[in-house]
């Protein structure tokens, strides 16, 4: 099914006995040597506290093979993704089975290593970034000095790769600690032509209490909604922006989605949640899998709010807001002039303090 009659099936139909997502998120492994401070999953936990086991490449090609079949689009996360021991066959088989759009989440510390096989098969690369600071920014890596300066300049090596394919997007957790810094941040991905994305910090499904209501945070996310309107490339639609500001509640739609562990087990309805309707490896019939979550754990519930994070947010207002699509269209057509603008801007001045005849 294309992706408007997907759009469609959802808007109007949506059948409890149907699973057709848009996107799979594929958690290749939890394995992570960073031990960031917001770090959880749906539960509260650390990434790194919870099964470290991977599958053998065959079997992870046999998953993504199997999400190809329902799926037109995927995220690899983690954990951190690149600590799969063969990271580079996995890129290898996702671009041999021509997702329209691959996205890979990494801290960047490894992306070096990896970068000609990135560059040939994902089209979005996600960066974590919360932090110019270095002394700060290494301190919660917590992995030692110099984890920084690494990964600043993985992102500029993966910024300059020529035939590359993929679009760069610096990915910031909006926390009680880190909010002043995020401005720098920001500047950073639009100077250097990155879309800049915030989430704020989770503990399970939940917001700190320092976030709700805490007028930096909304300043924050104030100045996004204003930046978004002169068109400059920050993630997500303006109601997707301010949902996040305001935390307000939305109805969830985690069927848009398939979400699939490090062992191939399939989340009902979400990996919050986190029950497990059956192993994408012994089903590959969604729809039975979610008739399977159904019987033993019952239909969807509605939740209460929670959940403001970039896939669970970010569908259901597609669905709910329609228009807004419109409206990020007409914005991404304005960031391009924008860009252009800032493109020439550059080069003039490059030529004018002399580098231009240098290049
Ligand atoms: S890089 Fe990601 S997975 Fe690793 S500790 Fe930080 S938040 Fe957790
Ligand atoms: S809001 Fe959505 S993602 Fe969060 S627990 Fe509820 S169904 Fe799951």
């Amino acid at each position: 099914m294309n992706p408007a009659l997907k759009y469609l099936y959802h808007k109007v139909i949506d059948s409890p006995k149907r699973w057709r997502p848009f996107l799979a998120v594929y958690y290749l492994t939890y394995q992570c040597d960073f031990r960031c401070p917001y770090c959880s999953n749906g539960f509260g936990k650390p990434y790194h506290h919870l099964s470290q086991e991977v599958l053998p490449a065959g079997a992870v090609s046999e998953i993504l093979t199997r999400i190809r079949r329902s799926c037109d689009y995927i995220v690899i996360t983690g954990g951190e993704p690149l600590k799969y021991p063969d990271f580079g066959e996995v890129m290898r088989q996702v671009k041999e089975l021509r997702f329209r759009d691959v996205a890979l989440n990494t801290n960047g510390y490894d992306v070096e290593r990896y970068l000609p096989q990135i560059a040939d098969s994902v089209h979005t690369l996600i960066f974590s970034l919360d932090t110019l600071d270095e002394g700060k920014a290494d301190q919660w890596f917590g992995i030692g000095r110099g984890a920084f300066r690494k990964i600043c300049s993985n992102i500029m090596q993966a910024a300059r790769l020529p035939r590359k394919k993929y679009r760069i997007v610096l990915s910031s957790v909006v926390t009680p600690r880190n909010i002043p810094d995020l401005y720098a941040v920001y500047d950073f991905a639009q100077i250097n032509g990155f879309t800049f994305a915030a989430c704020p910090e989770l503990r399970g499904v939940k917001p700190p209490p320092e976030l709700p209501g805490n007028g930096a945070y909304k300043d924050f996310f104030d100045f996004l909604v204003s930046e978004k309107k002169k068109g400059r490339a920050i993630h997500g639609t303006m109601p997707y922006l301010r949902h996040m500001r305001d935390f307000i509640r939305f109805s969830c739609r985690p069927f848009t989605m398939l979400v699939v562990d490090p062992l191939g087990q399939v989340f009902y309805p979400c990996l919050e949640i986190g029950h497990v309707a059956g192993n994408i490896l012994e089903c590959e019939d969604l729809h039975a899998l979610r008739e399977h979550g159904r019987k033993y754990f019952g239909p969807q519930l509605e939740c209460d709010t929670r959940c403001h994070s970039a896939c669970a947010l970010g569908f259901s207002l597609i669905l709910h807001h329609p228009l807004s699509l419109a409206q990020e269209l007409f914005l991404m057509s304005k960031n391009s002039v924008t860009r252009r603008c800032i493109d020439a801007r550059i080069v003039r001045r490059e030529f004018s303090e002399g580098k231009g005849a240098q290049s």
